[in-house]
């Protein structure tokens, strides 16, 4: 029976899993996992500190009884430690005996994440909380209910950061969001990012940008407080709500190719560069199909999709056939949501287009998300840009009360098809009062553009 031997048991290795299974029930699929949960929704974690989720299994999409019921075996609590792609061999550790054994394989898919690297800050590894896992959102989860919090630290203003520094705040506690560098999400261009600043410190988060925190301080196992290079802030809990760094231990000593942007290089059909090895989500590098480029993106969409592809693949191969499936790369969409406003982004930022030489022109405007004779039109501020002279639409930004986290959609598969602002300002979308104007704001964009770059037709 072919063996196929999975490294970690979330979204891109348990959608592999499950699609081998289903494809080839002969193929012996196994999983290790060194956490205490399989595919579970990281993306839940700040509504569960926020204390809208009870319990960590509601985030669980999937238990390992399920995926056994399936005729997946799934090893909780088991860290792949070593591994030799010669003899296809991989070296595992039960973390709760110690216990050492060793994983045979006919194809290995490495599927082992991302997670932030501790920074080398006094106080950091007693006092520090991260939420890349759901072992870790219940370990905060758990220090917010037992420790009377009324102050917290949140590092890092980025998606995550912001998501948990809203969740505080719903909680009841003072929330400081600490950056150091001078804007809030630095996925977005400077001045969207200052509409999100604002809806923050409406809502009530205490934003610090420019500033570095330099020591955690604590008594007794708890902290107390938080120094910055700026001042000292009262905290009984700090969350680093940073993004993370591929988690390739395992990858380097099997010998992959570690790409610039410090994920995995894979090709299309999500194989490494070391045989029988596959990879697939937040450890590996993608291809940016507007800036040409190739990207590590650590989001739940790609792992999801990449981990299908590799599936759809491994059971080719494991039944003898040609892997056939290609992943078709990223544009660099993404949404999150802070306090009641919807932030959305895909293609290009300024700088990317800056820094990759493209000549673009860009918009920048605002408008009604909705009709604006409805009671609460709402607001939205976009930004789009277009390839000069082409009008290749390259790149848009939407932040507002209205629903931009969908409109973007329509943004990306126009940077993603190579759709120009001209066919774009025409195309067919959808109207109704309660969902935007007769123009959509997109198409709005297009049709400045248009005019900005001298094209045609002009209307
Ligand atoms: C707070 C938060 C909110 C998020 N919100 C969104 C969102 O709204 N939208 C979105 O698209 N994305 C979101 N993401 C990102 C998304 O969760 C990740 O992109 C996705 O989970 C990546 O899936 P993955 O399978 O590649 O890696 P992971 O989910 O990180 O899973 C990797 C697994 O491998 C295990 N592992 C690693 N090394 C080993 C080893 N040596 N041995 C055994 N096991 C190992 C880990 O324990 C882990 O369980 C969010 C992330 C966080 C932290």
């Amino acid at each position: 029976m072919p063996r196929l031997l999975i490294v970690g048991g979330d979204a891109a290795g348990m959608s592999a899993a499950t699609h081998v299974k289903r494809a080839c029930p002969d193929v012996d699929v196994v999983v290790v996992e060194r956490g205490s949960y399989t595919s579970y929704a990281m993306c839940g974690i700040p509504y569960y500190v926020a204390g809208e989720v009870d319990e960590p299994a509601q985030l669980v999409a999937k238990a390992p009884e399920e995926f056994a019921s399936m005729g997946i075996t799934v090893h909780l609590r088991t860290e792949a430690v070593d591994v030799d792609p010669e003899g296809r061999m991989v070296g595992v550790i039960g973390l709760d005996d110690g216990e050492e054994r060793s994983e045979p394989y006919d194809q290995l898919l490495l599927a082992t994440g991302a997670h932030p690297v501790p920074q080398p800050i006094p106080g950091m590894a007693e006092y520090g909380n991260v939420v890349h896992t759901l072992d870790e959102g219940e370990r905060l989860r758990r220090h917010l209910d037992t420790v009377a919090t009324k102050q917290a630290v949140v590092v890092g203003a980025g998606y995550i950061g912001m998501e948990i520094a809203e969740s505080l705040v719903r909680r009841g506690i003072k929330a400081t969001l600490l950056d150091r560098s001078p804007q809030v999400m630095r996925s977005l261009d400077p001045d969207m990012a200052a509409h999100v600043e604002r809806a923050l410190i409406e809502f009530g988060v205490d934003v610090r940008l420019d500033e570095r925190m330099t020591e955690i301080r604590g008594t007794d196992g708890v902290c107390t407080e938080v120094v910055t290079d700026k001042g000292t802030f009262e905290a009984q809990a700090v969350i680093m709500g940073l993004g993370g760094k591929p988690n390739l231990e395992l990858a380097e000593k099997a010998g992959c190719e570690i790409g610039p942007s410090g994920g995995l290089v894979v090709d299309p059909q999500m194989r490494t560069t070391v045989a029988g090895v596959w990879a697939a989500g937040d450890c590996v590098e993608s291809v940016d199909v507007v800036a040409g480029l190739r990207r590590n993106v650590q989001l739940g969409t790609h792992a999801n999709k990449q981990g299908k592809i590799a599936g759809y693949n491994l059971a080719a191969v494991l039944s003898g056939n040609q892997p056939s499936a290609a992943f078709p790369g990223v544009v660099g969409t993404a949404v999150t949501k802070v306090c009641n406003w919807q932030i959305a982004r895909t293609g290009l930022l300024e700088s990317d287009a800056l820094e990759a030489g493209v000549e673009y022109e860009v918009v920048s405007f605002e408008g009604n998300a909705r009709a604006g004779y409805m009671d609460d039109p709402g607001r939205v501020y976009v930004k789009m840009m277009a390839g000069r002279p082409t009008g290749r639409v390259l790149g848009a930004q939407m932040v507002g009360t209205g629903n931009v986290a969908k409109r973007i959609d329509v943004a990306a598969t126009w940077c993603h098809l190579g759709v120009t602002v001209q066919e774009a300002q025409l195309l067919d979308l959808s109207y109704a009062p309660p969902f935007g104007g007769v123009w959509d704001l997109l198409q709005v964009g297009a049709r400045k553009l248009v005019a900005k770059l001298g094209l045609q037709p002009l209307l």
